[in-house]
C-alpha cells in the first residue's frame, strides 16, 4: 500500500489522498469497460456526463450549496480569475473592495488595475510583513462585491471567519483551503479554488457562482472569459480539462465517503494544526511566522534561529522522507503545507523529526 510515497508537504501542486490515486490508476487503460482512459473519452459522452455532474453534486452536498449556486469548471488556474473577476462583475461605473493580505490578493488587485476598474483596497497587512488578517474593516455599502483572499498560501495566514460586509457579496480566493472547513454560504457571492492545493491537478479552477451574480456578466465580453457562457453549457463550452474534471469528482467522493464530510475534515484539520504550533508554540527553536489568531491551518509558516539552519533542516528532513518543507522563494524560511490529503501521521512524523534536530542542533 506504501508504494514508498513521502510526507508530503509540498505547497502546490500538493498531495492527493493515496486512494484517489490508485483509483486513477487502476482506470487508466480502461475506465468502467469502456476499453478507454477518460482522457480518450468525448466530452459529450454519457462517461463524461455522469462524472463532471457527479463532480457538481458533491461538491453541493459537501458544501451545502442551494439551488441558487452554480458549480463551474474553467481553465487557467486561479490566476485567470484574477482578470475574469473585474471583467464580469465591474461593468459600467462599479467599484469593488479589496482586502490586501499578500502575494495572492496583491496579485488580484492588480489585475483589477491593470483593467483602468476602480477599487478601494479598504485593508492591507503589508505594515507587518502581511503576518495578521486585518480586523474591523469597514466596507463600502455600494460595493459590487468585496474581494479576499481566505488562507494566504505564502504568508501562512487565514481568515478564521468572515468578516461583515453590508450583505455585499464576498469574492473569494480559496485555492488553498477550499473543502478543509464547512461555509456559511450566505456572505458568499463567488468562490474560486485552482485545484492543485487541495482538490486535484492544476490546470483547472474550481468557481462557485450565485446566480444573481450572473446579471452583472455584459454582454460585449468575449464567449470564453464569460461565467454566463460557462454556467449555460455545464462548464462545456468547449472542451474541458476532461482529466481534471475527473481526480476532483474522485477527490471530492473521498470526502464525503472516505473522510465522512466538512465538518469531519475540519476536526482532523484543526489536530493537525493543534499539533504543529502546539509543538512550536512550546520550543524557542522554532518560530511560528503568523500571529497567533491568524494562523492557517493550511500552510504552517516558521523560522529557525538562522537560514543555515533553516537549509539545514529542509536537507535532513527530505533525507528522512519529509518533503517540501521550503518556505515560498519570496519570503524564505520553512513552510509545512498541511492540506486535506497530508494526515495525522505526516504532522506526527514531521513534530518527531524536529523535536530530533532541535536536540542537536539547538
Ligand atoms: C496557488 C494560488 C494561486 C495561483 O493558482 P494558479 O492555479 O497557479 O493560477 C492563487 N491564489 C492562491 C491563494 C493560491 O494559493
Amino acid at each position: 500500500m506504501s508504494h514508498n510515497r513521502i510526507h508530503n508537504f509540498n505547497a502546490g501542486p500538493a498531495a492527493l489522498p493515496t486512494s484517489v490515486l490508485e483509483e486513477v490508476q487502476e482506470s487508466l487503460l480502461n475506465f468502467k469497460g469502456s476499453g478507454m482512459s477518460v482522457t480518450e473519452i468525448s466530452h459529450r459522452s454519457k462517461q463524461f456526463d455522469d462524472i463532471i455532474n457527479d463532480a457538481v453534486e458533491r461538491t453541493k452536498r459537501l458544501l451545502k450549496l442551494d439551488d441558487r449556486f452554480k458549480v463551474l469548471f474553467i481553465q487557467g488556474g486561479a490566476s485567470m480569475q484574477f482578470c475574469m473577476i473585474p471583467m464580469n462583475f465591474l461593468g459600467g461605473n462599479k467599484s469593488a473592495d479589496y482586502v490586501d493580505t499578500g502575494t495572492w490578493s496583491t496579485k488580484a488587485i492588480k489585475e483589477v488595475e491593470i483593467q483602468g476598474k476602480k477599487i478601494n483596497v479598504v485593508a492591507s497587512s503589508k505594515d507587518k510583513n502581511y503576518s495578521y488578517i486585518p480586523k474591523g474593516i469597514s466596507f463600502n455599502k455600494d460595493a459590487a462585491y468585496v474581494h479576499l483572499t481566505s488562507n494566504n498560501t505564502i504568508k501562512g495566514t487565514q481568515w478564521a471567519s468572515f468578516p461583515d460586509t453590508n450583505n455585499v457579496p464576498i469574492v473569494s480566493d480559496m485555492s488553498s483551503d477550499i473543502m478543509s472547513r464547512p461555509l456559511d454560504m450566505d456572505k458568499f457571492g463567488f468562490i474560486y479554488a485552482g485545484a492543485q492545493k487541495n482538490i486535484g491537478p492544476s490546470g483547472l479552477c474550481m468557481v462557485i457562482i450565485r446566480e444573481d451574480m450572473l446579471s452583472m456578466v455584459p454582454d460585449d465580453l468575449p464567449s470564453m472569459l464569460k461565467y454566463s457562457t460557462y454556467s449555460s453549457k455545464n462548464s462545456m463550452y468547449n472542451t474541458p480539462p476532461c482529466f481534471g474534471v475527473y481526480m476532483v469528482q474522485l477527490v471530492m467522493k473521498w470526502l464525503e465517503e472516505t473522510i465522512g464530510g466538512l465538518e469531519k475534515m475540519d476536526a482532523i484539520n484543526r489536530k493537525k494544526g493543534e499539533t504543529l504550533y502546539g509543538f512550536m508554540d512550546s520550543s524557542d527553536f522554532y518560530n511560528a511566522t503568523a500571529e497567533p489568531d491568524s494562523r492557517s491551518l493550511m500552510n504552517v509558516t516558521f523560522r529557525l534561529p538562522s537560514e543555515d539552519l533553516e537549509k539545514k533542516f529542509i536537507d535532513e528532513a527530505q533525507k528522512n522522507g519529509l518533503g517540501g518543507l521550503k518556505g515560498h522563494r519570496s519570503v524564505g524560511g520553512c513552510r509545512a503545507s498541511i492540506y486535506n490529503a497530508t494526515g495525522q501521521d505526516a504532522v506526527d512524523a514531521l513534530v518527531d523529526f524536529m523535536k530530533e534536530f532541535e536536540k542537536k542542533n539547538g
